[in-house]
């Protein structure tokens, strides 16, 4: 059991990763939005309330928090013309061949096991909602971004999914 200034460490954590992503146009509602479509033909009922938790718990995880930060640095680094070659021109024309921003990624995915990276894969290729907006905003470096919110909704789907399967919908303390 986390202490009381650890667990307000976290909390704060969660913020600065949601501030962070805010400020590169993506909200908390936009990627729960992503995992009621991913989880709500499998199960019936499933508010966007509810997917918004998913979201938030996935949040609360430093390895999650720390990939987000990771990969909106190197994104902002890049527009703003401040990494050398070649990785800044890799990342300003999202390179295909590059794969660290998939990789980054997958370390958000791994927490929740197969479904996640099944969900990952779904959303990379369908591009719905707001990551097909990222991906289409000419104005910004995106690279890492539509991945990490990818991975994110997938991580948050999946926990559903987990959680729905054990028969408790939303668990006090989820994995
Ligand atoms: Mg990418």
């Amino acid at each position: 059991m986390a202490g009381l200034e650890e667990r307000l460490n976290g909390i704060g954590m969660r913020a600065l990763a949601e501030a962070w992503l805010a400020r590169r146009g993506v909200t908390l509602d936009a990627i729960a939005e992503l995992v009621l479509d991913l989880q709500r033909k499998y199960v019936p009922g499933l508010t966007l309330e509810a997917c918004r938790a998913s979201v938030e718990h996935v949040l609360d995880k430093r390895e999650v928090q720390n990939a987000i930060f990771t990969g909106i640095a190197l994104d902002e680094l890049a527009e703003r013309g401040q990494l050398d070659p070649p990785l800044g021109a890799m990342l300003r024309r999202d390179d295909s061949l590059y794969g660290i921003d998939e990789v980054l990624a997958l370390s958000i995915t791994n927490v929740y096991g197969s479904i996640g990276l099944t969900n990952f894969g779904y959303l990379d290729k369908t591009k719905p909602g707001v990551i097909g907006r990222i991906n289409g905003d000419a104005g910004h470096v995106n690279t890492f971004l539509d991945d990490l919110v990818s991975a994110v909704a997938a991580a948050a789907a999946a926990r559903i999914a987990h959680a729905a399967r054990d028969g408790d919908l939303l668990p006090a303390d989820p994995a």
